[in-house]
């Protein structure tokens, strides 16, 4: 079935005589496919993202993920920011079950199991470590752990190794891929690397230079790491 329609979507920011950050968008995105999308800076691939992510509105069209149209933040959508936002006063572990304390209490906190994502993560023996104890690697590993927690249907990812340099970054991708495979999930993956994207997606779709159009859709049909 279909994940994610998004139907002749506009976003103006700051009203019709503001910016213009996206025109016309029309996407499907299929249960369990992996999307990357990739664009100039100010392209409006972030405003998309958030969109998705319930967390802004839009002028015109419609945004729907599972058949219901979104217009706030769901508990099936982990997202994964540029910079990992950790606490910094909150150990690895109560970094990971923090969104699901917050959003479905303490004893849906204590009941998760920590130890399990940990392990997947790669992070065991840092559970105890405060996010200032850990590489930049390790924050995003954390962050994207932070997303999974909750077993979300669908992964929204803004270039979420953008700051990472490229070795840090190529292994988190790998990562990523082995994640995807073991557990398969919506992703939709922003990034500026036409080859990280080709290595990890189905379909890339490129968005045009502000106003965001969608002027590619391309099928990515490569034997892939996964395959
Ligand atoms: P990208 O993620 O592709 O770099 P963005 O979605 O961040 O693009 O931005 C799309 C356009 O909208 C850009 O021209 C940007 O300057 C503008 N924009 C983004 N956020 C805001 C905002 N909060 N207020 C006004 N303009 C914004
Ligand atoms: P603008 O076009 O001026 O940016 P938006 O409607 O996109 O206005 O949203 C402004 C801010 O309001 C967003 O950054 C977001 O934090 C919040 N917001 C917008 N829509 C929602 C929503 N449906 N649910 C929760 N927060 C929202």
């Amino acid at each position: 079935g279909v994940a994610i329609r998004v139907e002749n979507l506009t976003k103006f920011y700051g009203g019709p005589t503001g910016t213009k950050a996206l025109e016309d968008v029309d996407i499907a995105i299929e249960d369990c496919e992996f999307i990357s999308i990739i664009g100039p800076s100010g392209c409006g691939k972030s405003t998309l993202l958030r969109i998705l992510a319930g967390l802004h509105g839009f002028d015109t069209g419609s945004a729907a993920m599972f058949d219901e149209g979104v217009d706030a933040p769901r508990d099936d959508v982990g997202v994964v920011f540029q910079t990992a936002n950790l606490l910094p006063w909150l150990t690895v572990d109560k970094n990971l079950t923090l969104a699901l304390e917050i959003r479905r209490g303490k004893a849906a906190a204590e009941a998760a199991d920590v130890g399990a994502m940990v392990e997947m993560l790669n992070l065991k023996g840092f559970e105890d470590k405060y996010p200032h104890e850990l590489s930049g690697g390790m924050k995003h590993r954390v962050a994207i752990g932070q997303a999974l927690m909750q077993n979300p249907r669908v992964l929204l990812m803004d270039e979420p190794f953008g700051a990472l340099d490229a070795l840090t970054r190529d292994r988190l991708n790998i990562e990523l891929l082995r994640l995807w495979q073991r557990d398969r999930k919506t992703v939709v993956l922003i990034t500026h690397s036409i080859s990280e994207a080709v290595l990890l997606s189905d379909r890339v779709l490129v968005l045009s230079e502000r106003p965001g159009r969608l002027i590619a859709d391309l099928k990515i049909d490569l034997p892939r790491p996964r395959d």
